[in-house]
């Protein structure tokens, strides 16, 4: 076994140690960082994808999954115009096999796991009275780390701690390390939280995708206000994975300043 380890580890480093790409064009709104891989999109995709399936049958289980059929299309609708602006930031991403689901909870909580899947749950929308202005706030923003493919950077840094050798085969596609990989991107979603770097970047990718979709990006200003105030002594799960800051909304104020042109040009179209 020692000497099996030892050789995928020599492989890892020979073939996918410290890849370092570019996800995203840098847009409007600037954003320019050089990333390290060591995990494939393929490989990481194929686990949120898993991921992804299980949450939704537990829902669907539940009786939890797109109960308001109204409140699904408005939520699938808003998806639908953002969805297509993310050819700013990289030309695959209108391809990806999207997918957008509500989820009937109490959390004041969305995510998109790697890939384009996108859950929103139901105390998001109706304990903040999300506008969809503020839902496109949210929804960008998700769809950012997505695009950026903050999980997939996440991941390659587990596996450059050491963190689950398993992983190692998982990202050669021996197998075996596929279950570890899934079980990472749920860590990733619900439990771990994003860095401040990530989060800077997601909010400005995801207040110009909300004005190139036709939303007003101030939202994002008035989200945060209300989502920090929501957060009472326990906080709303979005926060603990999306920890807050003080600069956070002037950063905010700032960039949706700056994409307005963008929004008062998606606006005339219409
Ligand atoms: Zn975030």
């Amino acid at each position: 076994m020692r000497v099996r380890k030892t050789v995928l580890v020599a492989l890892v480093v020979s073939l996918a140690g410290c890849k370092s790409v570019n996800t995203t064009q840098p847009g409007a709104v600037g954003v320019e960082r050089k990333q390290n891989m060591m995990v494939s999109s393929d490989s990481i995709n194929r686990s949120a994808g898993k991921a992804y399936a299980q949450v939704i049958s537990e829902a669907q289980k539940k009786g939890q999954l797109n109960v308001d059929a109204a409140q699904l299309k408005r939520v699938r609708a808003i998806a639908g115009r953002l969805i297509p602006q993310t050819a700013a930031f990289r030309a695959d991403a209108p391809g990806w096999t999207w997918e957008v689901n509500v989820i009937t909870s109490k959390d004041v909580n969305a995510w998109c796991m790697p890939g384009g899947k996108i859950a929103f749950y139901t105390g998001l929308i109706e304990r903040l009275q999300a506008t969809d202005d503020e839902v496109a706030a949210v929804m960008g923003h998700e769809i950012a780390h997505a695009l950026r493919e903050h999980g997939r950077e996440r991941a390659s840094q587990a596996m450059a701690q050491g963190i689950g050798i398993s992983l190692v085969g998982a990202a050669l596609g021996l197998g075996g390390g596929a279950q570890d990989l899934t079980q990472l991107v749920v860590d990733l979603t619900f439990n771990l939280p994003n860095s401040r770097t990530d989060e800077v970047e997601a909010d400005r990718i995801g207040v110009e995708l909300a004005a190139r979709g036709g939303f007003d990006p101030r939202a994002a200003v008035s989200l945060w206000e209300k989502m920090s105030k929501t957060g009472g002594a326990q906080g709303p799960n979005f926060l603990s994975t999306h920890p807050s800051h003080a600069s956070r909304v002037n950063d905010l104020r700032g960039y949706a300043a700056k994409v307005m042109p963008l929004y008062e040009a998606a606006r005339a179209k219409h």
